[in-house]
């Protein structure tokens, strides 16, 4: 009889800052990407950053973009040197259509070629509604809603429309129940959620999939730090989360390749949760939070 399972036995390899991995045990063939490209925005950072490593991993090559170039071309040296595969850092802004265009066309270049597009840029922070500015709710808007569609229809119209492709958005699951203090975000997340059944009607045909990973709380991001994460681990908050822990970066990457590869050749529209089933039974409890929002604004004065 085969031994009872271990807790824990199965989490990957992650480490909780944004450097490569120190070891790697591949689940799926390494070759799965083998001549592919993937363009990640977002890929500097966090779960982004840790997408395009499990990416090149997989034998893809990867264009990393975002707003800091600096940041960009740091990261791209370290996936570059731990996996060997090409890294190509650009600056984008996604709120800019014209900046998406030619980092596009400068991939193609480069590239030859864009299979696989991860929409990951985005901004958070927590806020009450009333404390929240016009300016700031349409700038998340901005960064996660219209830079999801931007880049997804310059990467369409420039390729994916003749050769199919891939489109993987990050989302999160902060709609579902309505979390306090985070109507910015969850609301711009929702949208992606709709926009990614839009775009897998209107695409598929085309050869085009369009997927979604909505993530949970995962440790080791900014996402994570500016959400209480950290703080909330220590009251052993994550004990009524079913899987009774935070995800990991490299958790969420195997999602995304799951959903980027052909493992998931007859899946398109479809949004894969991978909380650990967090959204089902964490609190949302707006004084608790507002408790914590007033603290950490105290401590930014
Ligand atoms: P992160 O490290 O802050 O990643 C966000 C990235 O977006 C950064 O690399 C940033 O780079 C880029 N970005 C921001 N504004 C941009 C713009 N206007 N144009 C282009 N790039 C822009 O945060 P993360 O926690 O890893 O989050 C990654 C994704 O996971 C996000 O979509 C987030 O909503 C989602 N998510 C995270 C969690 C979590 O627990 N961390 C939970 C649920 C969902 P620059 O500053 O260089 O532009």
């Amino acid at each position: 009889m085969a031994e009872p399972q271990r807790k824990g036995e199965l989490v990957p390899e992650d480490v909780g800052t944004d450097d490569c991995l120190t070891s790697y045990t591949h689940i799926y063939s390494p070759d799965l990407l083998k001549d592919q490209v993937a363009f990640i925005t977002g890929g500097g950072s966090g779960i982004g950053l840790r997408i395009a490593e499990i990416l090149m991993r997989h034998g893809c090559e990867t264009v990393i973009a975002s707003r800091n170039l600096d940041k960009l071309k740091e990261a791209a040296k370290k996936l570059s040197t731990v996996t060997g595969r090409r890294c190509l850092p650009l600056c984008i802004d996604v709120r800019q259509p014209e900046s998406i265009s030619a980092a596009v066309d400068e991939t193609l270049r480069e590239l030859g070629r864009i299979d696989i597009l991860i929409n990951n840029a985005a901004g958070n922070f927590l806020c009450p509604a009333t404390s929240l500015s016009f300016n700031a709710f349409k700038t998340v808007m901005e960064i996660d809603t219209m830079g999801t569609f931007n880049t997804s229809k310059v990467v369409y119209e420039k390729w994916f429309q003749n050769h199919g492709g891939n489109i993987v958005n990050i989302s999160a699951t902060l709609g579902y129940k309505g979390q306090a203090l985070q109507v910015h975000a969850g609301s711009a997340k929702a949208a992606n959620d709709a926009m990614t059944k839009h775009l897998a009607v209107e695409w598929g045909p085309s050869g085009v999939r369009v997927n979604t990973v909505a993530p949970g709380p995962i440790s080791g991001t900014e996402g994570f730090r500016r959400l209480g994460g950290p703080r909330g681990e220590a009251a052993g908050a994550f004990q009524s989360i079913p899987l009774q822990r935070a995800g990991n970066k490299t958790e969420m990457a195997h999602s995304v390749l799951f959903l980027a590869s052909r493992a998931s050749s007859y899946v398109t529209g479809a949004i894969l949760v991978a909380d650990g089933g967090s959204w089902l039974t964490s609190a949302n409890d707006v004084s608790m939070l507002l408790g914590f929002w007033s603290a950490e604004k105290k401590r930014d004065k």
